[in-house]
């Protein structure tokens, strides 16, 4: 779940952060009382809001009314706006840029530092390497303040303003990381001319499924829940969604839909993207991209297909995998053929290709054998299995 910048910073402010003083503008409500001058916040799910026109200053009421009419009536980084925070207008000193997210790649938390803060921080650490600081935080010990301080000191960061950076960081940590966040990103964090630090920007990201561990969280809703990317989900898509939340089972139903005719179903992660890149490549159409894995119920897999199959134009679909070990083939095979006699049609020519090489693989053969689906073993690669699906 991400945080609007609003949202962020009403957690950020109840742990005791500096926040900037501010009041919430909805579109279509009056307009509340703003202290003057201020900054004009645009509130999406999206960053670089500077660049893309959707942070604008007022100083006087005129200025303000014509901001917020031009804020309301654009669109931002592709998404409409329906609220707009305006707060009070620091007087910056200094920037700074602070981080934490989860290195997939090593599989800890980092702090990433850079006192080159309110710029696109990929272009700091590309033209300025040496103004972006990290840790690789020390699972079950976490971020020790001489890390900090060390980094710190590198940035010729001294005295008072090092004693306080340090706490603000250390703080940040504890929030990232007893809030189960993915990432918690402030780029600025506002040193004003009187020396003190406010939280000016925020990205603030939880785990989706850490989400029943912090129901204080659950108010949060940003309007742009049914939304992928910057586009509202479509019919199909919302349903999908239902399906996969039928019951706690494996995933079914993490589903784009594009505009080609040949139904997916294939596993999730990396493998999936392989798959439909080679089905593109092969000349195939996708009608959707989805994913499927980790036992989902034969129920929830039987919909999906029974989904799939109701989009106009969709006569074919492609169940491809990479050898799993959490998934159990048959299952897999019993819901896509459930699904598909449902619809009336024939698992036989419905099913252009189904490979799932994996757990159960010799009760899924069965099912499909007696259906006279085509199967593929490992023996073929997830690129033959696509070439295959479009007809190869
Ligand atoms: P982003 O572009 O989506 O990351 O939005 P930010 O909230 O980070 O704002 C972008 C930039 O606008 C900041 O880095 C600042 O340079 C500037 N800005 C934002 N708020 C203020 C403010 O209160 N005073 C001043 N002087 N500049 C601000
Ligand atoms: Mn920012």
């Amino acid at each position: 779940m991400r945080l609007l910048e609003f949202q962020a910073k009403e957690v950020l402010s109840s742990y005791g952060f500096q926040i900037p003083h501010g009041v919430l503008i909805k579109k279509g409500e009056t307009i509340p009382d703003v202290k003057l001058p201020c900054v004009l916040k645009v509130q999406i799910p999206a960053g670089g809001r500077g660049k893309s026109g959707g942070i604008l200053f007022a100083d006087t009421e005129e200025e303000l009314k014509k901001r917020i009419d031009e804020l309301f009536s654009k669109r931002v980084r592709g998404f409409p706006v329906h609220y707009i925070l305006a707060e009070e207008k620091l007087n910056i000193a200094s920037e700074y840029f602070i981080s934490f997210i989860i290195d997939n790649s090593r599989r800890k938390e980092i702090l990433i530092f850079s006192d080159k803060g309110g710029v696109d921080i990929e272009e700091v650490s590309r033209t300025e390497p040496d103004r972006v600081k990290s840790v690789v935080i020390k699972p079950f010990i976490g971020l020790q303040d001489y890390e900090v301080r060390e980094v710190l000191s590198e940035l010729s960061i001294t005295g008072k303003r090092l004693l306080t950076l340090t706490g603000v960081i250390q703080k940040l940590y504890e929030v990232f990381h007893s809030l189960d966040a993915t990432i918690l990103e402030i780029n600025p964090l506002v040193e004003t001319e009187d020396g003190k630090f406010y939280i000016a920007d925020v990205h603030f990201e939880i785990e989706d499924e850490a989400l029943p561990r912090h129901p204080e969280l659950k108010k949060f809703t940003s309007g742009f829940e049914e939304y992928i990317g910057f586009r509202p989900m479509t019919e199909i898509e919302k349903k999908a969604r239902e399906i996969d939340a039928m019951d706690h089972r494996g995933v079914a139903g993490r589903f784009i839909e594009f505009d080609g005719n040949l139904g997916l179903l294939i596993g999730g992660g990396g493998a999936s993207l392989t798959v439909f890149d080679a089905i593109r490549r092969y000349g195939g159409n996708p009608a959707n991209y989805c994913e499927i894995g980790g036992n989902p119920s034969v129920k929830k897999v039987a919909e999906l297909t029974k989904l799939l199959l109701s989009k106009p134009g969709v006569e074919r679909i492609a169940v491809i995998m990479n050898v799993v070990s959490n998934t159990r083939v048959d299952l897999v095979a019993r819901g896509v053929i459930k699904g598909i006699l449902e619809s009336g049609k024939d698992p036989s020519k419905v099913i252009s290709v189904f490979r799932i090489p994996g757990a159960w693989e010799d009760e899924g053969i069965k099912i499909l054998e007696k259906y006279g689906v085509r199967y593929l073993t490992r023996e073929y690669s997830l690129d033959d299995a696509a070439k295959i699906a479009v007809g190869g």
